[in-house]
């Protein structure tokens, strides 16, 4: 399978992200969880207008399941899911404006939390792990896809076996080393605090399991 390039825009501000000295590299989990949120936010939308659409609250969550084991940390949620072309142009390109408002802000500051003030998004998952993976199944469809990264050098889409509608993103977990600390993200008690300092006002339920020593 061919590996695609990310966008050179893109693939400049994610190295610039990725090799920063950035030290609150806990806003990843803010930014996956609000991802998160804004899709089920479009099914529920969706669910207002569509009558063969039914919102039944008690299916809309969020989870996040640490496995020390294997040092990964994945996301599931219940949203609106991404198709083929959704994660082609979703993830493959950082958003103008953000990377916009990002080189503006850079301008004017000395580099410090420019990435905590603007929601650089997706892309701040690679700050804390070395390989990620977003299984999706988009609402309406039966085909469900993967994309994978190890960062920079780009990514590959494949088609994958997923049930339910939604997304799940897999974050191989960086190993420790002298200058970083990335045990952490796979600690429940850190992984708790992080939501609630970032995401208490989440509309979904957040629910979480550790397992793996
Ligand atoms: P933003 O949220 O500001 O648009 P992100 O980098 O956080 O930027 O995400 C890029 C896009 O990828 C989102 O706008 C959305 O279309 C898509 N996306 C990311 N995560 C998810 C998810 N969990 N479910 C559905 N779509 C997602
Ligand atoms: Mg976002």
């Amino acid at each position: 399978m061919a590996m695609k390039q990310f966008k050179a825009e893109s693939k400049r501000l994610l190295e610039m992200m990725i090799n920063s000295i950035y030290t609150q590299k806990e806003i990843f989990l803010r930014e996956l969880i609000s991802n998160a949120s804004d899709a089920i936010d479009k099914i529920y939308y969706k669910a207002l207008t569509d009558d063969a659409l039914v919102f039944n609250k008690e299916d809309y969550y969020i989870k996040v399941t640490a496995d020390k084991a294997s040092r990964t940390l994945t996301l599931v949620d219940t949203g609106i899911g991404m198709s083929q072309e959704d994660l082609e142009n979703n993830l493959g390109i950082i958003a103008k404006s953000g990377s916009l408002a990002f080189k503006k802000e850079n301008e004017a500051k000395d580099g410090h939390n420019i990435i905590g003030q603007f929601g650089v998004g997706f892309y701040s998952a690679f700050m804390v792990a070395d390989e990620v993976t977003v299984i999706s199944k988009a609402l309406g469809s039966d085909e469900a896809f993967k994309w994978t990264s190890s960062g920079a050098d780009g990514y590959t889409i494949e088609p994958c076996e997923k049930e339910s509608v939604g997304t799940e993103i897999t974050l191989k977990i960086k190993e420790n080393n002298e200058d970083e600390q990335y045990d952490e993200y796979l600690e429940e008690y850190r992984l708790r605090s992080i939501i609630k300092k970032y995401s208490d006002f989440i509309r979904y339920p957040i629910k979480m399991d550790v397992t793996g020593s």
